[in-house]
């Protein structure tokens, strides 16, 4: 459970955020419009970080032969038993069997087959020999120990025996599971389809990175931070780039957008005289399912629905874009791809610093994350303010600043989300 609005919050404090709801019931009330989209044939070599649509089972015994596990000599054990660093066994070899290949002969008393890892166990042989335990000569090969029934022998089947159900619908294809699926000779498999993303950037002071800036305008940063964050997820949205604060323009490409699974927008959300997207939003037919939450930054988040499109009205504000896409965007993404767990795990840290927090509002900081034995410790990355974009840039956490008076000190617990498992300095 993340830290929200709690009971001992004065009366004044839940005033300012009473028609705000809470980080957790509009993160409900955006899932609840969320379902797996349909399944689609995706090739093994693009189906990474997919979900399985299908149940898969073995079609023949994994591996498929009995085979050697080491390069050496397949032998009966029977004549080796007496073997012995001072008494070899020797043994005339009969047949060399490469990885790929066949050995034709059967093996008799007093015979070897010198074999290579991963070729078929030829017949009569019950064991392999480790080539380091032998030595070869004339034809002969010289047994150093008695070789044991089985050994170095791969059965057939003993990673997955031929029909079993390995993998059920709802499971997500990492590196070992795509492995295995081609081991099954599967070529393609059935996943849930990936959401068709469109981003949008709205504002009149908004100019395309590489143009000169003109006084009073900034670059277009989210298109880029929204394109990624969707691009950690597999998904490579289409931008529809910028549209200026213009009511028409706006409508004009808000529908383009409504074509797409996912419409994401991000600023002219607020309460701005040139924030039309509510307004655009309405007069489409896009049922607002939240507007506002108790959080900060990220408070003016416009979600609704139309048809079957998902529509993201995020702050403009970079950071308050990023949070929102974090907490309820890139959890959406991940239903409609098909994934169960859509949201990480909030832990428990160790706050470095004191947080005020004097606002109704829960404070997402960004933190710079780390274990100390077992316990996580959080950071601040410095100013934190919605525009602070670099506050962002080294953050592997965001962590929950409950709304009250007193808002944290330094020691105490704090609940926070780890976003990058790679980035963790003390
Ligand atoms: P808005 O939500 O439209 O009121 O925008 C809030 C703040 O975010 C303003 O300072 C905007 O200039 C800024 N902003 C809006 N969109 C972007 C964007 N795509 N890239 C960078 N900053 C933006
Ligand atoms: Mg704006």
């Amino acid at each position: 459970m993340l830290c929200f609005l709690s009971a001992e919050v004065p009366k004044w404090f839940t005033r300012r955020v009473q028609k705000l709801i809470s980080i957790e019931e509009a993160r409900s009330r955006v899932l609840a419009e969320a379902a797996p989209l349909p399944a689609e044939s995706c090739a093994l070599p693009w189906a990474l970080g997919r979900v399985l649509a299908q149940e898969i089972s073995a079609p023949h015994d994994v591996p498929p032969f009995d085979n050697s596990g080491m390069d050496g000599f397949a032998v009966r054990a029977v004549d080796t038993v007496d073997a012995g660093p001072e008494s070899p066994a020797r043994l005339k070899i009969s047949m060399v069997i490469p990885a790929g290949t066949v050995g034709t002969r059967v093996i008799e008393a007093e015979q070897a087959a010198k074999i290579m890892t991963g070729a078929p166990i030829p017949q009569g042989a019950d064991s392999v020999v480790q080539v380091e335990a032998t030595e070869e000569k004339d034809g002969y090969v010289l047994i150093f120990e008695p070789a044991k029934r089985g050994k170095n022998i791969r059965k057939a089947g003993e990673d997955v025996p031929a029909g079993e159900r390995v993998f059920k619908p709802g499971g997500v294809l990492g590196p070992a599971e795509l492995g295995l699926i081609a081991s099954f000779g599967i070529p393609e498999v059935l996943v849930h389809r990936h959401p068709r993303v469109a981003i949008l950037s709205t504002g009149s002071e908004l100019v395309e990175v590489g143009e000169p800036l003109l006084p009073g305008q900034i670059h277009n940063s989210n298109s880029y931070s929204l394109r990624a964050q969707c691009q950690q997820l597999g998904i490579e949205p289409t931008v529809l780039g910028i549209v200026i604060d213009d009511y028409e323009e706006t409508k004009r490409l808000i529908q383009q957008g409504l074509e797409y699974d996912v419409l994401v927008t991000s600023g002219g959300v607020s309460v701005g005289d040139f924030d039309f997207i509510k307004e655009v939003q309405n007069e489409l037919g896009v049922e607002r399912k939240l507007w506002g939450v108790a959080m900060k930054p990220g408070k003016p988040l416009a979600f609704g629905v139309h048809g079957s499109t998902l529509v993201f009205g995020l702050p403009g504000n970079p950071v308050s874009t990023m949070v929102s896409f974090e907490l309820f965007v890139r959890p959406t993404l991940l239903r409609l791809m098909g994934y169960r767990k859509t949201t990480r795990p909030p832990y428990p840290a160790i706050i470095a610093e004191d947080v005020n927090n004097p606002d109704g509002r829960t404070y997402v900081i960004r933190v710079r994350a780390w274990r100390e034995g077992c316990m996580w410790h959080v950071s601040s990355t410095g100013a934190q303010g919605s525009g602070i974009l670099k506050s962002m840039v080294g953050a592997n956490g965001l962590a929950f600043i409950p709304g009250g008076p007193r808002g944290v000190k330094a020691g105490e617990e704090v609940e926070f989300l780890l976003l990058n498992e790679d980035l963790q300095e003390p």
